[in-house]
């Protein structure tokens, strides 16, 4: 990677990091899930209006580092609009993309502003500050019961 891109890939932790977007608790959703990363002291919540398959909003509270903040508000970003399967589909290709990258089946493109994180890779104490609102995010969905708040300890 050129130095120029790295520094805009850093700018934009930076700024997603400090002035996280949908950084608020949802009033009405319909999946709320913590997940906390105890390497880290990550802590979230993320929130999720989804109405027929669809996820209309997205949001998260809590308290973290640069990493974390940024991936969960990018992911907030990403996920609006999108159907519960491509949302799932959105999860595995992120995944892959900072965990092993050689495996991705879709394009970097498709990735869109969340390529940002790939510098993780060369730091794996934070892929798990990378992941965390998308391991919340999956366990939010599989579970289902927007009564439930669970921890993915
Ligand atoms: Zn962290």
């Amino acid at each position: 990677m050129n130095e120029e891109l790295r520094e805009l890939y850093q700018e934009l932790i930076i700024d997603h990091g400090r002035h996280p977007r949908n950084f608020k608790k949802l009033d009405n959703p319909t999946y709320c899930q913590e997940g906390f990363n105890p390497l880290c002291g990550d802590r979230l919540v993320v929130y999720l209006r989804v109405e027929n398959d669809c996820v209309v909003d997205a949001s998260f509270e809590g308290t973290g580092c640069a990493i974390s903040v940024a991936s969960a508000s990018l992911m907030t970003e990403q996920i609006k609009g999108k159907t519960l399967e491509q949302a799932e589909r959105l999860f595995k290709a992120f995944h892959q993309f900072v965990t092993e990258p050689e495996s991705l089946d879709i394009t970097m493109e498709s990735l869109g502003k969340l390529t940002v994180l790939g510098g993780v890779r060369e730091f794996p104490s934070r892929i798990k500050c990378a992941t965390l609102a998308w391991h919340t995010l999956k366990a939010g969905l599989d579970h289902q019961d927007p009564s439930l708040v669970v921890s993915t300890e």
